[in-house]
């Protein structure tokens, strides 16, 4: 069988966003039924050779390992830190932390953002980053400030983060489906990318599937956006960092809301998609306490972390 296809039809794919043979494997017939241009025909046939080109979907375990051997560490800045994580937060995978307000999330992603861009010499992944800033958290101020702690040129740093403020769940949705699964995923081609942050994941779902009735189809579009996420690592190995809340539950004793700390929102969608999921609680001052919440090859154990101007760092004592 011949795997060509014409110009025409290539093109029409690349605009859909499907830009390497995996993207192709990894989605389903349907979404290809939706290219213009794509009848049942031809889809049959892209798929078919697409996985002629791939060979086959088993490979051995010895080739497994060989292949996790690309897989990249980033530093979160704290030595402490990296050894809870096995070195860092790791690419082609979910990496989720949750705690209560200020438990460290978004200093942790903005610390990333950064060493993303370090050599890999020194546990960076030498990448750009994309980040979907869902509360306005985003502060390029933050960025100068980690950037200058570890000798990097702040103005470059910044041009290499690419920054979406996202307003709703659905323009969440759109920005992953439309502008990062298509548009940047033509440029991860070419250039590399090391991490995608997601700050927060799962806020505006709550906030736009709040009312009686309406989880099962929240739980539906979070799991949908959750796949999208890990497709992507995977196609493109990169580390995707998301942040996610605690529940509160009302406490009837004190007529109010409590934040249960120990409670990640999302349930068994963000549960089963996050491949490591990682508890942030406060300390004294501005220590922080990182857990090791659920991961297939970590084991739950414990590190103290600090917040400081230049992002995370080791707990001074
Ligand atoms: P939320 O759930 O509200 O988004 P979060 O977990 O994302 O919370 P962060 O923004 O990561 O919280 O943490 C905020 C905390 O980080 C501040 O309260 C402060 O302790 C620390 N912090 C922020 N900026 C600095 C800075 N420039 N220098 C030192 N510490 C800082
Ligand atoms: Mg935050």
């Amino acid at each position: 069988m011949e795997c060509r296809i014409n110009n025409f039809l290539f093109l029409r794919m690349k605009e859909a966003g499907f830009h390497t043979i995996s993207s192709i494997i990894m989605t389903t017939k349907k979404n290809l039924l939706a290219v213009k241009g794509l009848s049942e025909a031809k889809v049959d046939k892209v798929r078919e050779c697409a996985y002629k080109i791939s060979n086959s979907s088993f490979i051995s375990g010895l080739e497994v390992r060989e292949r996790r051997k690309n897989l990249i560490h980033i530093t979160t800045g704290s030595s402490a830190l990296d050894e809870l994580l096995g070195g860092g937060i790791e690419t082609s995978s979910i990496t989720e932390v949750f705690g209560e307000f200020r438990s460290g999330k978004t200093q942790l992603a903005h610390t990333l953002c950064v060493t993303a861009q370090l050599p890999k010499s020194v546990n960076g992944a030498e990448g750009r980053v994309a980040y979907i800033d869902t509360e306005n958290c985003f502060r390029p101020e933050r960025i100068v400030e980690i950037a200058e702690r570890f000798e990097l040129d702040p103005e470059e740093v910044l041009d290499n983060i690419l920054v979406a403020r996202a307003y709703t769940s659905e323009h969440q949705r759109q920005i992953l489906q439309i502008e990062l699964l298509v548009h940047i995923a033509a440029k991860m081609v070419e250039e590399t990318f090391g991490l995608l942050i997601v700050d927060s994941a799962t806020a505006l779902f709550r906030v736009d599937y709040s009312g009686r009735g309406e989880l099962s189809e929240r739980q539906q579009k979070l799991n949908r956006f959750m796949s999208q996420l890990l497709k992507l690592s995977e196609q493109f190995n990169l580390a995707v960092f998301i942040t996610n809340q605690v529940m509160s539950t009302p406490d009837g004793s004190a007529g109010m809301f409590v934040v249960d700390p120990k409670k990640p929102v999302g349930g068994h969608v963000i549960a089963h998609a996050s491949t490591t999921r990682i508890m942030l609680r406060k300390g004294r001052g501005e220590q922080r306490v990182a857990k090791i919440y659920d991961s297939p090859m970590l084991a739950e154990n414990e590190a103290t972390f600090e917040v400081s101007s230049g992002g995370v760092i080791d707990a001074k004592d």
